[in-house]
């Protein structure tokens, strides 16, 4: 998975630095309502005037670096996948399980450290680590 590749990096993790991270290369377009990997071109085209940034910009586009992924790996695509994958690079493993260690299962103390993630973003992620999660993110262990 990528992190083996490239390390795992501290929070915040922007999905920004992340598609540098991964040499995935995005063209900012203004033509397109929101954003998609285009998986014969290698690229993601990130648009639409609602992407100013915030959490929003960060989630479409590390759902796209979902697809990416998913691609690179060859796995099956699908759109609750690519969000599982992204949310797993935006969120990595080991740093996000020592803050919720530190700051505990509490929205607002781990959005002030990952200010790029969303409040469902984080629940998602907290949710990824619930013995009871079972089948949901079985499939996804690999990415994180
Ligand atoms: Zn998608």
């Amino acid at each position: 998975m990528a992190y083996r590749d490239i390390g795992e990096p501290e929070p915040p993790i922007s999905a920004l630095a992340l598609a540098d991270w991964l040499r995935i290369p995005v063209q900012r377009t203004h033509r397109r309502a929101l954003a998609r990997f285009d998986a014969a071109e290698g690229l993601i085209y990130l648009g639409g005037a609602s992407l100013r940034g915030g959490p929003r910009l960060h989630e479409a586009l590390a759902h796209e670096l979902g697809h990416a992924i998913l691609h690179r790996y060859e796995a099956e695509q699908d759109e609750a996948s690519a969000s599982l994958v992204g949310l797993a690079l935006m969120l990595p493993r080991g740093p996000f399980l020592r803050d919720v260690a530190e700051l505990g299962r509490d929205l607002r103390a781990l959005g002030a450290r990952h200010v790029h993630c969303s409040p469902r973003m984080l629940e998602t992620r907290l949710a990824w680590f619930d013995e009871q999660a079972g089948e949901r993110f079985y499939r996804f262990r690999r990415f994180g």
